[in-house]
């Protein structure tokens, strides 16, 4: 079973579960926009 990127660093929630860096710190737009396409990828991957 793997553990998705997201869920795996939920323990570290100061912390962008993308690029690293901290949440008050920099742009975190295309993070955010990167953490839906990792669930989109997820949902395709289960649908098949
Ligand atoms: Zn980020």
């Amino acid at each position: 079973m793997k553990t998705p990127l997201i869920l795996r660093n939920l323990d570290l929630p100061h912390l962008c579960d993308i690029c690293g860096q901290r949440r008050s710190q920099g742009d975190h737009k295309r993070c955010s926009r990167k953490r839906q396409q990792i669930g989109q990828q997820r949902r395709q991957q289960e649908a098949q």
